[in-house]
């Protein structure tokens, strides 16, 4: 295995570059493994974040990828309270036709070069059995099938689900000054594992619930587990005369084609980089629609397999067991910080969007919060 770390002049080129750490490319020839794994930064702790598998057109496109996802995860677990610092890992190659059992291993060799400064886990691509995998060469992966060998972690969608729910309950309370569901209309985006967990929740709380997703099947399921759910075309999710917009299916669903048409006042979904660009977070706040942050809403996920890292690798930094318990009261607390991001926004006249980078980088940089 040949590996090599980028230049600070080589990766200045890059729109995405923010002073990375790390970004080392690996090439394995014996297994075809073309891959890069970038660290953002460590000021917090090891850096997490998930390794993806995908067909780019070239290095310079995965060399963006990781810039953007590694920089994006440092603000993600500084704002959840991890002593996590920001990486992620991606593996240049078709994860149906071209993903082999030798190529993960060889990426778990990769990732083992950098010492425990890098834990990988799964993302698109990656599965947990691929965690699995890699974890016969390295100890530095998180997000096992089972979780740790006494059950934290695992699946983190129950998490993100949670949190979810409870980043949604403070925008109610922000833009409505209540917190009772009862009622309260949201059109959720794709029913997969965050956004059917976020339908049980809701549905528990007395919300009218409007959905869609692209499997007739999971739409059957939830019609035939909750009452009175309404079915909503995939194409029709934004016209919803709704409460609340959660998209939970895929980023980029905020955009100068689908805001016009939304009717909610509220947007708080798990979905990562909803947003397409920073201009449509202006777009939406003049239209007076307040969209809660999605690396604050969604930070179950990393709150889980960090949990999970922390108790497989007996490396407990709190001052308390870990539990499960504990971790779901922490995805609680940290998705509710969002209310201090809408707060901050309104007084400093900024965006929440814009507001949750700084209250990211008042941890992770020590940065005073106020301009
Ligand atoms: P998932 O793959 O289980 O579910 C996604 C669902 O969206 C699927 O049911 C799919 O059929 C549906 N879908 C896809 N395109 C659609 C479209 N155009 N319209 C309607 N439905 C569509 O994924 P998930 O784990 O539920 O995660 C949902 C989103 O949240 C993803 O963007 C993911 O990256 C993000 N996220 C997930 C977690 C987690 O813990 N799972 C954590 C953080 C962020």
């Amino acid at each position: 295995m040949k590996f090599t770390d980028l230049s600070k002049d080589f990766l200045s080129n890059f729109q995405d570059y923010d002073n990375h750490e790390i970004i080392r490319r690996f090439e394995d020839e014996e297994t075809g493994l073309l891959a890069f794994v970038g660290v953002h930064n460590t000021n917090l702790g090891p850096a997490l974040g998930g390794g993806r598998v995908r067909a780019y057109k070239d290095e310079d496109e995965a060399i963006s990828d990781v810039l953007r996802l590694s920089r994006g995860m440092t603000y993600k677990s500084a704002a959840a309270g991890m002593p996590l610092g920001g990486g992620k890992a991606v593996i240049l190659a078709d994860p149906y036709n071209e993903k082999t059992p030798e190529m993960i291993s060889a990426m778990g060799r990769a990732i083992d070069t950098l010492g425990g400064k890098y834990i990988s886990a799964e993302d698109s691509g990656i599965t947990e059995a691929d965690v699995a995998l890699m974890h016969k060469q390295t100890p530095y992966v998180t997000g096992f099938p089972d979780g740790s060998p006494s059950g934290l972690g695992g699946d983190p969608s129950p998490a993100t689900a949670h949190g979810l729910f409870c980043a949604m309950r403070e925008a109610l309370k922000f833009k409505h000054n209540t917190e009772n569901f009862k009622g309260v209309h949201v059109a959720i985006q794709g029913l997969g594992a965050v956004g059917y967990g976020l339908c049980r929740i809701l549905n528990d709380h007395g919300a009218k619930i409007s959905a869609c997703d692209m499997r007739e099947d999971v739409i059957a399921k939830a019609q035939n587990e909750f009452d009175g759910i309404n079915n909503v075309g995939v194409n029709d999710i934004f016209d919803v005369d709704a409460d609340v917009f959660a998209p939970c299916a895929m980023g980029a669903q905020l955009n100068d084609l689908t805001i016009p048409r939304l009717k909610v006042d509220i947007i708080a979904g798990a979905a990562n980089n909803q947003l397409a660009t920073p201009h449509h977070g202006k777009i939406l706040s003049d239209r007076g629609i307040l969209y809660a942050p999605d690396y604050i809403v969604n930070c179950g996920g990393v709150v889980s397999v960090g949990y999970e890292y922390f108790q497989r690798s007996d490396n407990n930094p709190f001052d308390y067991d870990l539990t499960h318990d504990k971790m779901m009261d922490h995805v609680e607390q940290a998705s509710k910080s969002v209310s201090k991001i809408f707060a901050h926004a309104e007084a400093e006249d900024i965006l929440p969007h814009e507001a949750a980078d700084r209250y990211a980088e008042s941890i992770f940089m020590d940065k005073p919060l106020a301009a």
